[in-house]
């Protein structure tokens, strides 16, 4: 893969670097934001190594930038120090594809790397479930009428969950579907995309579709009763 590495603590980004071209892959390196966000303008990357904390812009803005100027879907891993529940969700709500906390293993780096890189293009069509429509070609989804914005994880949760309604999909078909055989060790990163996926497709004011069957999984369906 051609990896972007964005990284301004030049020991861990020169550790990544090396263990990442011993296993094959092409690395650019940046180590403060404007510098990457020329980058990514200028040259296609298989996935983008972000760490939060960068000079210049920070790893939040730069990866908010890709998704809603630079209208890119590279697969973003980004590199955190503390993973609370308000910071998890803010990097995916940036459109983040996952997250690493910090101190981790380069093992652990390429498990999740692999995973994002795998994860591949979305199936095609029109879905529709009550009045939440998913347009695969252009990949913006609609619920009554009115345009909601999605992350990358977003869409992949809400295209299977859309496949299977109105029957369940379990808490295990969605790791299995979001990170592959590296699950992370806590479910903080699951909650936090449903959470955000609910906010985008069950907005104030409309009847829940996005439904919590607990121990579970989720089911989308129209006409039950809200979680
Ligand atoms: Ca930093």
């Amino acid at each position: 893969m051609n990896i972007l590495l964005v990284e301004d603590d030049r020991d861990l980004a020169a550790n990544i670097g090396e263990f990442l071209e011993s296993a094959g892959h092409r690395v650019d390196y940046s180590t403060d934001g404007l510098l990457a966000r020329r980058l990514c303008s200028e040259c296609h990357f298989d996935a983008i190594i972000l760490d939060v904390g960068l000079p210049g812009i920070n790893g939040l803005d730069l990866c908010r930038w890709l998704r809603t100027v630079a209208r890119k879907n590279t697969p973003v891993l980004m590199l955190t120090a503390r993973d609370l529940e308000t910071d998890v969700l803010a990097g995916f709500e940036a459109g983040a594809d996952d997250y690493l906390r910090k101190p981790f293993s380069l093992k652990e780096l390429a498990a999740r790397l692999a995973a994002i890189g795998r994860r591949g293009r979305l199936g095609s069509g029109v879905l529709t479930v009550a009045d939440l429509e998913l347009d695969m070609a252009t990949l913006t989804v609609a619920r009554a009428g009115l345009k909601r914005a999605l992350t990358p994880s977003g869409l992949r949760i809400l295209e299977l969950l859309m496949r299977t309604s109105p029957a369940v999909v379990s808490r295990e078909q969605l790791v299995e579907l979001l990170w592959g055989e590296a699950p992370p060790a806590s479910d903080a990163a699951l909650r936090a995309h449903i959470h955000l996926l609910r906010q985008a497709i069950d907005p104030p004011g409309v009847p829940h579709l996005l439904n919590t069957i607990h121990g579970v999984g989720y089911r989308l369906a129209g006409g039950l009763d809200a979680p």
